[in-house]
């Protein structure tokens, strides 16, 4: 490593002595003061990585993502020397949302929308943004803009989630802010500079920097304005010029080309997928999604699916700060996500393509809907629950039951399960708190598998509501 940096450097400088004189003119740029360490930009980030992550579904599919991966670490390796933070960890990760917008946390998590991908019109617009994206997070622009005590403001489409802030207070006091999402509203000079950072991290990784610009144009085009990119990253008034201006000031290394047939598979893939949820729909399902890999919960594998039948001893259990009361047979274990708590066998649970995913079990969950009558609430998070669950259909109409003394409603689901490509039936059993809010019981098997069943029967008469 050392030694391919100096062998880099060495090359930069003799290069530079024959190159014409413009080529200096490059705007340079000067890091603002920060009174934040590296190491609070990588808490803050990750603090707000595993927020995003609930709140947000990621896109299941390992060859988007790896492939947005990989333009992405073509970028970060070509982040100039004096921004590069090694401490910093960026990855990549792709939310399955219809806006045209993407956003990166302090210290390095990235999330790029499919409507992003989508829209741009080659890889290089796709990697104009992120290498926009990226230059805020090696500038450190948020702890910078937290250390002149201008306020972080969250992310257009999840806004109203809650409202906390970097500001005044101290790093420490962000994690008692639980459900808020950091994301900047960066100024305009600060915009200025990702422009500028970002187009020379373009060329030095071998794509033309005025595609940095002709994707704002494309985001523009396409309506990514209000509640969008633009609102997140408003535009100086010389965006287009100025990026076009630098461009002729840069050498764009060639020795990295890279066609543009796997961007337009990608595309074509995510054709397939149908159309994504906007971010406000998201945010009105009020889903929370599962966060394995940092709740460190999740054997790091798929699971098996090869599980013991239900115990005939149950065991008593109180979720939800004791708001609720269940049991469950006694060779189950707990397994909380975010918002919602699972009950599984040995062998049904485990990660699959980063995701937790269950075969066998019954799980708890809160959902926040905008509607109060129970059957149009449990369809809209049937809709939500869909749209992490690309294979989820409905397979019967709606039947009355009880759950804890009160009117609920039982449909039952089909679904294939991802980690193990087997047709699973999903029983859904919705009722409502007294605030209005939706609880819900899901319970999950294999279709051929009916040792389950009473094991189920008896979990649901167990719950008792204390609300
Ligand atoms: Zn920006």
């Amino acid at each position: 490593m050392f030694k391919k940096q100096t062998l880099i450097a060495w090359i930069t400088l003799v290069a530079i002595s024959v190159m014409p004189l413009s080529v200096l003119a490059q705007t340079e740029i000067k890091l603002h003061s920060n009174k934040y360490s590296v190491q609070d930009d990588i808490k803050l980030g990750r603090q707000a990585a595993q927020e995003a992550e609930s709140q947000f579904p990621l896109l299941r599919d390992e060859q988007v993502r790896g492939y947005v991966e990989s333009v992405g670490r073509r970028l970060v390796a070509a982040i100039p020397q004096d921004f590069q933070h090694p401490e910093f960890q960026y990855y990549f990760k792709v939310v399955n949302a219809r806006d045209i917008n993407a956003f990166a946390l302090p210290g390095g998590p990235m999330y790029v929308n499919r409507g992003m991908i989508e829209a741009a019109r080659t890889e290089g617009e796709m990697a104009g943004v992120m290498a926009h994206e990226i230059s805020h997070v090696a500038l450190r622009h948020g702890t910078a803009q937290a250390t002149k005590g201008q306020k972080y403001s969250i992310l257009g489409g999840i806004a109203g989630i809650a409202g906390t802030i970097l500001g005044g207070p101290g790093v420490g006091q962000l994690a008692q802010a639980p459900f808020a999402v950091y994301l900047l509203k960066f100024s305009r000079e600060y915009e200025t500079e990702a422009d500028i950072l970002g187009s020379h991290i373009m060329a030095n990784a071998g794509y033309d920097p005025r595609d940095l610009a002709n994707m704002f144009r494309t985001i523009e085009q396409q309506g990514g304005g209000g509640g969008g990119f633009l609102s997140d990253h408003p535009s100086p008034n010389d965006r287009y010029a100025r990026i076009n201006r630098e461009a002729q000031l840069l050498r764009v290394n060639t020795s990295t080309y890279r066609d543009s047939r796997e961007f337009a598979r990608i595309q074509e893939r995510l054709r397939g997928y149908g159309t994504a949820p906007t971010m406000a729909e998201i945010q009105r399902s009020g889903q929370r999604y599962p966060v394995g890999e940092q709740t460190g919960n999740y054997p790091n594998n798929p699971p098996s699916g090869r599980v013991s039948y239900p115990s005939s001893s149950y065991r008593n259990y109180n979720i939800f700060n004791g708001g609720v009361q269940v049991s469950v047979p006694s060779n189950w274990q707990e397994v909380n996500d975010q918002n919602s708590v699972w009950f599984v066998p040995e062998g049904a649970y485990g990660q699959y393509n980063g995701q937790a995913v269950y075969t066998h079990g019954a799980s708890f969950g809160v959902a926040q809907t905008s509607n109060r009558d129970l059957q149009r609430a449990t369809q809209e998070l049937i809709n939500s629950l869909a749209q992490g669950n690309n294979n989820l259909r409905t397979s019967g109409g709606y039947q009355r039951t009880t759950m804890s003394g009160r009117t609920a409603l039982f449909t039952t689901l089909s679904n294939i399960n991802e980690a193990t490509g087997r047709p699973e039936s999903v029983r859904l059993i919705t009722t409502q708190l007294r605030n209005g809010q939706l609880f819900y019981m899901i319970a999950v098997a294999p279709q051929n598998e009916s040792g389950f069943e009473n094991a189920f029967q008896n979990i649901l008469r167990s719950v008792r509501i204390n609300d």
